[in-house]
């Protein structure tokens, strides 16, 4: 019922203390091996209180701690990430089904992003919460400082089971916040694994063990602990109808901070000038990567019709070529399985439901049996008429199906492209491939996307850089190199030094009346 990456038995692990969950009420399988158990236990719903309780009790001390001690627990962290990057690897691939080199490129940047959060450069996240003074007279100093929120609920996705609530919870601690954090019930090894460094790291340094607490499981979980009244903030990372349910439970308390990072329905727009090589190894590459379970994946391409033709054919060679078997085989594979049956299934589904309304299918997404008997499935590309921003079920609808589906429409101006690549409700990503300096200029300021590229793919992102996206795609806290931003809130300050308060029209005040 363990991995061999974890060094304990299926728990929660609450203010350093390990609660073991026996019981099968959570299960994660291997997706490329169903009969292969990953992680089995029974969550238990009151530990979502003993954590927020643990967390609160953890908030004072670990938020009055000297700031270098802070980040030497990160730094220990750090470097326990480092050690074991393989073993991140390694549960990371068979908990998600990631290729083992995208699993092994997802364990590599744990130990980066604690350095990228900490360093103290001109355009680093600590420059943006450094505190300040002015001078506001001769007699009065303005200051500015920063204060922790104090006990957040983090709440992680399945596609990057350990680097995204890392994000999180790395700048949540720098800045003196405490955590509980409940991984996706489809990656609950990982989520263990990320505990387990993080408890080591803390008690290592001396520091509570309530600064970051486990708690297993689903809905349930984590409806209690993102609607607990002991907890100030919630940052998120999920799809849009889990993110809309966290909203509408807070909607009472609006001093919680509620940060959301949801899904996107990327666009890609190739224009005429294009270097269609260019453009089109970056659109397949970002369409299937991770079998398509990227926020960050390219959903949609808009091509100009003048290279349509050249251009779709390439992709849809290209893409026919893409391995996908097992994991972990010896011989180069592009992906593996989605996370599970379910998700294989809604592929297929939304193929389908597109060919119905119109849509031609330009590649076929198959279900191919691969040894290991894992719910596997090909790129599928659909051309459609127009991208429409409407959540319906015609071929253009603006859903994001987290799998490896991309959609294409062709238009005939760079205007038509523009409109269309914005023709969603969604806002994370949207890249361009031209030479025209004019229609780069023109495109990063019209495009609506929270990450904008040019002349390279969708997916993927930069930590030295903000992560974030508009309308359902998120709530305007960017993440990346701007996350310490919403794990503090500034102060405001006035500190005055002298004793020549005024007395105001209308004000009557007599020395005497404090004379001794
Ligand atoms: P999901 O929304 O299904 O689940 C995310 C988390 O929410 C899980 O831990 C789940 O247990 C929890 N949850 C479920 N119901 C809940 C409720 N009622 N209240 C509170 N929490 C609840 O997402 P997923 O399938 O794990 O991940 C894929 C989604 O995440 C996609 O939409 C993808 O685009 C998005 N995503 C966004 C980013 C980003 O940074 N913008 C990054 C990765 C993934």
């Amino acid at each position: 019922t363990s991995h061999p990456s974890l060094r304990r038995p299926p728990c929660d692990l609450i203010a350093g203390v390990e609660h073991p969950l026996s019981g099968d009420g959570l299960v994660s399988i291997n997706p490329a091996r169903p009969d292969q158990v990953v992680w089995r236990g029974t969550p238990e719903i009151s530990h979502a209180d003993e954590a927020v309780a643990a967390a609160r009790a953890a908030l004072g001390p670990w938020s009055r701690m000297p700031e270098e001690k802070r980040f030497a627990v990160l730094h220990r962290a750090r470097d326990l990430f480092d050690e074991r990057k393989d073993e991140f690897a390694s549960i990371i691939c068979d908990e998600t089904g990631k290729a083992l080199w995208d699993s092994a490129g997802e364990a590599g940047i744990l130990g980066a992003k604690v350095n990228i959060t900490l360093e103290r450069s001109a355009n680093s996240g600590m420059s943006r919460v450094t505190g300040f003074e002015a001078g506001l007279t001769d007699t009065r100093v303005g200051k500015c400082w920063f204060r922790p929120h104090g006990v957040m609920a983090v709440i992680g996705p399945f596609n990057f089971p350990a680097h995204l609530p890392n994000g999180h919870i790395v700048p949540a601690l720098a800045m003196g916040n405490t955590v509980g954090f409940k991984p996706s019930d489809k990656t609950p090894g990982v989520g263990q694994l990320l505990a387990e460094v993080y408890r080591e790291a803390l008690a290592a340094e001396g520091a509570p063990g309530g600064v970051v607490n486990l708690v297993q499981g689903g809905a349930e979980t984590a409806q209690k602990l993102t609607t607990h009244d002991g907890i100030d903030g919630v940052l998120f990372t999920g799809s849009w109808p889990v993110g809309r349910k966290i909203l509408e439970s807070n909607l009472d308390r609006p001093g919680r901070i509620v940060a959301l990072e949801m899904g996107g329905n990327n666009a890609a727009v190739v224009l005429p000038d294009a270097d269609l090589r260019q453009a089109a190894i970056e659109c397949v590459r970002c369409a299937f990567i991770t079998t398509g379970q990227r926020c960050t994946c390219t959903r949609r391409v808009i091509v100009h019709e003048s290279v349509a033709e050249r251009f779709i054919g390439a992709v849809v060679k290209s893409a026919s070529t893409l391995v996908v078997g097992d994991p972990r085989a010896e011989h180069p594979v592009f992906m593996g399985p989605p996370v599970n049956e379910a998700s294989r299934d809604a592929v297929l589904a939304a193929q389908a439901s597109y060919a119905k309304s119109g849509g031609d299918v330009l590649l076929q997404a198959t279900a191919p049996e691969i040894p290991g008997g894992g719910a596997y499935v090909t790129p599928s590309i659909v051309q459609v008429d127009r991208f429409t921003p409407t959540d319906g079920s015609d071929a253009g609808c603006d859903v994001e199906v987290f799998g490896p589906l991309l959609r294409i429409a062709v238009v005939s101006s760079e205007d038509e492209a523009i409109e269309q690549a914005n023709a969603t409700r969604f806002g994370l990503a949207a890249s361009i491939f031209t030479k025209s300096e004019a229609s780069v200029e023109r495109f990063l300021a019209e495009a609506r996307a929270g990450c904008v590229n040019v002349n390279c793919g969708t997916a993927g992102a930069s930590s030295k850089l903000p992560f974030g996206g508009l309308g359902l795609s998120g709530n305007h806290r960017p993440a990346g190199a701007f996350s310490l931003d919403y794990c503090a809130y500034p102060v405001a300050g006035m500190i005055e030094s002298g004793d020549a308060a005024g007395v105001a029209k209308g004000m009557l005040f007599e020395d005497e009346w404090v004379e001794g």
